[in-house]
């Protein structure tokens, strides 16, 4: 039984009541109550999400873009609204800004493919730092095979800070891109990006923030962060998989040229020659995610009448308690204790492997994310293999975070 008394202090934000929103929240798992910490991974969906799916392909589907009957134009019409609400819920100035991708992976791809491609030359340097995500390195190393660009990787501490002075050192007039994630998904690290971009800007090297962390846990502003490229899924932002978002100045996006050849990106096309149609068409090759964008609006519509705010400040507390909490773990350490945090905590307990932490806490029903995250250049910084990984959505609570104490400490009674 859930206790009023683990309800978040947060008195605005009702997490009782929110929790009811997700359906998969009231599921057994091995017969217990479901605990999930693994929003990092991919986020659960509210009913209003689920209906707005299911609506699309129960009452409105049809391809978009092309049929000129009454469906098809209440598709389109659905989904250039989802356009407009990506615009408004990340501030671009425009919805010609708003590429829609299958995933913050797509995105990157994109960005390195087409931009990368095009403005890129042999010898030219790129800056990773050591906290991204495989889709923000391996896309960069592709691009380098085909033509010999230079990937040069910002350190990190031994807390997972984001070093800003070894970034400006990095910075060089080779440097032609930098590609960062705003929040680490295996650390939980918030990066500091306005500092990353204003440096970056001041020798005019335009910056690819990776947001698929950072913006499920509060408010983004591209226009006040002043990024070029904007990176997101939509399946972590409690929206459907299988639709992400590039977000890029409308100026880089309407010089790139495009990342995918087919059907409604282009004005005209002969067997001679195809003229592309203008952004952001130009990167929507083909039939999208259609009924996704229906899911991703309502998603957007769901978290902003919450307030990205008032999550940010209910995840706050969560990391908070459970990282006190979690010290009363004997021979627990923390992977990832950076200055800014976002509801992220990684963890190894001293001579137990991760997976057997994670198949237990399984067998409890607490489902926590164990392994390298995506993240195996991060691993090989603290000289491991793998963490055990907690990560906190909306609807978690400190119930949830009481369940993992528990759980853990029977681990640590069953190992010694
Ligand atoms: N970047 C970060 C920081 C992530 O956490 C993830 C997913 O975990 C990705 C990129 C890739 O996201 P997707 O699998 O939705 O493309």
């Amino acid at each position: 039984m859930r206790s009023v008394a683990t309800i978040s202090e947060n008195s605005a934000f009702d997490v009782a009541r929110l929790r009811a929103d997700f359906p998969i929240l009231a599921e057994r798992v091995y017969d217990k109550p479901l605990v999930f910490l693994d929003s990092a991974a991919s986020a659960q969906k509210p009913q209003c999400v689920i209906d707005a799916v299911s609506h699309c392909y129960s009452r409105e589907y049809a391809n978009i873009h092309r049929g000129v009957y009454y469906l098809s134009e209440r598709a389109t019409q659905a989904y250039e609204d989802a356009r407009v609400k990506v615009q408004r819920f990340i501030n671009a100035a425009s919805e010609r800004e708003i590429i829609f991708t299958k995933s913050t992976t797509e995105a990157i791809n994109l960005v390195a493919a087409s931009y990368g491609g095009a403005t890129l030359k042999e010898g030219d340097e790129i800056i990773l730092s050591h906290l991204e995500h495989h889709a923000n390195i391996v896309p960069w190393q592709l691009l380098r095979q085909r033509i010999g660009i230079e990937i040069k990787v910002v350190p990190i501490d031994e807390r997972g800070n984001f070093l800003l002075e070894e970034f400006e050192k990095l910075l060089s007039p080779r440097t032609r891109l930098v590609a960062v994630s705003h929040t680490s998904n295996a650390l939980g690290t918030i990066t500091p990006a306005a500092e990353i971009v204003r440096l970056a800007h001041a020798q005019g090297t335009p910056v690819l923030l990776d947001g698929a962390q950072s913006v499920v846990h509060g408010p983004i502003d591209v226009q006040a962060l002043d990024v070029d490229f904007f990176a997101f899924s939509g399946h972590k932002l409690y929206g459907p998989s299988g639709i992400g978002v590039l977000y890029g100045k409308a100026d880089l996006l309407a010089a790139m040229p495009p990342y995918q050849g087919g059907g409604d990106m282009i004005k005209r096309v002969t067997f001679e020659k195809t003229e592309f149609a203008d952004i952001p068409g130009r990167f929507e090759a083909g039939t999208p995610h259609i009924a996704g964008a229906y899911g991703f609006a309502a998603a957007i519509d769901y978290v902003s009448a919450i307030g990205m705010e008032a999550i940010n400040a209910h995840e706050r507390e969560l990391l908070d308690y459970a990282t006190a909490r979690l010290q009363e773990i004997n021979s627990l350490r923390f992977i990832g204790t950076a200055d800014d945090k976002a509801g992220i905590v990684s963890f190894e307990l001293d001579g137990v492997h991760a997976h057997d932490i994670g198949t237990i806490l399984d067998r409890e029903g607490i489902a926590v994310r164990v392994g390298h995250h995506c993240a195996q250049p991060l691993m090989d910084r603290f000289g491991i293999t793998g963490t055990v990984r907690a990560s906190f959505g909306l609807y978690n609570d400190k119930a949830d975070i009481d369940a993992l104490v528990r759980a853990l400490g029977a681990v640590r009674e069953i190992f010694g």
